[in-house]
């Protein structure tokens, strides 16, 4: 069985808002949610299995009708859960039940330092609803809380103020990078297409996250091997709002699907033959992929890239869309050795 890092679970499909980029076009689907009983039965698997942590996203989870008994289970069970949220509906009830919770830990959404542009995104009135919630968690004295912004076309001019704003809180700002899957899949001008506009904002978020030592966070990464075409990494599943188990939130369709919570127990899907077959086909297509990059200079740190951004590009065994962006990298590294340069943007 492969060890499981996060896992991440759409409890619920209801959402509040109608976000232009929304994943899983949350609410346009039929308001589904996962029970309370099947998500604690999925929460015993999980610490069975070690898992490290979960994230509880939607949809919007506080819709979600037992959300706090939720939390309640989680929590007792000892797990490290990240509550992914738009922040709209957090109010006084909320803040004192999760104050109790020191193991859990707020993700809000807010794409852009102004309602100018986080609304185009997020709709109207979203901004002022969110940071005038932020500043009562502040007021109450919550402390583990991450503000995360998807860069897009419409904000990325906004990285630097949305950094300043969310530092002024006190609060970790986060970046994240728009994917081509769910509401944004046909919005082309939502995306930043240039690649030295993208590595511009790359530099940028490197620079930002250094002065939080978490450069781990920079949505923009170099190189990194697919955890699902090595055994030995952890592997970060997604539970999509109908039970679906997913290898991961990129992969996110119907020929990836490795079973149902609703009709198995996680310990069980993990011993299905579909199992073994996706997560085969996953690195089958990786390796083809990779031995068409023979000339490629960042072959051996980039491993062929992601499957899921492949997917979504329309060809599962070809590029992910990142090639041109990691060669001009390797490059200005290379430079930057061959020169002895300290700073990470000249
Ligand atoms: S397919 Fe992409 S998003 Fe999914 S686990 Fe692999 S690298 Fe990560
Ligand atoms: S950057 Fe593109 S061409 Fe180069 S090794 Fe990675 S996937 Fe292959």
């Amino acid at each position: 069985m492969r060890k499981i890092g996060n896992c991440y679970i759409e409890i619920t499909s209801k959402c509040n808002l109608s976000c232009k980029h929304c994943y899983n076009q949350s609410p346009k689907n039929p308001n589904e949610e996962i029970s309370y009983k099947a998500i604690c039965s999925l929460v015993d698997n999980l610490f069975i299995s070690n898992a490290k942590s979960i994230t509880l996203s939607g949809g919007e989870p506080l819709l979600h009708k037992n959300f706090l008994k939720i939390l309640d289970y989680i929590t007792k069970r000892g797990l490290n859960a990240t509550i992914v949220t738009n922040g709209t509906l957090i109010n006084t009830k909320f803040i004192e039940y999760i104050k109790k919770y020191s193991l859990l830990t707020l993700q809000i959404s807010l794409d852009g330092a102004t309602a100018e542009t986080n609304d185009i995104v997020r709709g109207h009135g979203s901004f002022n609803k969110t940071i005038h919630n932020i500043d009562q968690l502040k007021k109450s004295g919550i402390k583990k809380i991450f503000v995360k912004m998807v860069v897009s076309a419409y904000n990325k001019e906004d990285i630097k103020a949305f950094y300043n704003l969310i530092s002024y809180y006190d609060y970790l700002p986060i970046f994240g990078l728009l994917e081509r899957q769910g509401n944004a899949s046909g919005k082309q001008d939502m995306f930043i297409q240039n690649v030295d506009d993208l590595y511009k904002i790359h530099l940028l978020i490197g620079e930002l996250m250094m002065k939080n030592n978490r450069e781990d966070v920079n949505p923009i990464q170099y190189g990194y091997i697919c955890p699902l075409t090595d055994d030995k990494s952890e592997i970060n599943l997604c539970i999509n709002y109908k039970g679906c188990v997913l290898p991961c939130q990129l992969l996110y369709s119907d020929e990836y699907i490795l079973g149902n919570i609703n009709d198995h127990d996680l310990l069980h899907i993990f011993k299905n033959e579909k199992y073994k077959t996706i997560l085969n086909n996953i690195k089958s297509a990786s390796k083809e992929k990779l031995a068409n990059c023979n000339q490629c200079i960042c072959k051996s740190i980039c491993r062929g890239g992601c499957r899921g951004k492949a997917f979504h590009l329309g060809n599962f065994y070809g590029t992910d869309g990142g090639c041109l962006f990691r060669k001009k990298q390797t490059n200005h590294l290379l430079y930057r050795y061959a020169t002895n340069k300290k700073s990470i943007v000249s």
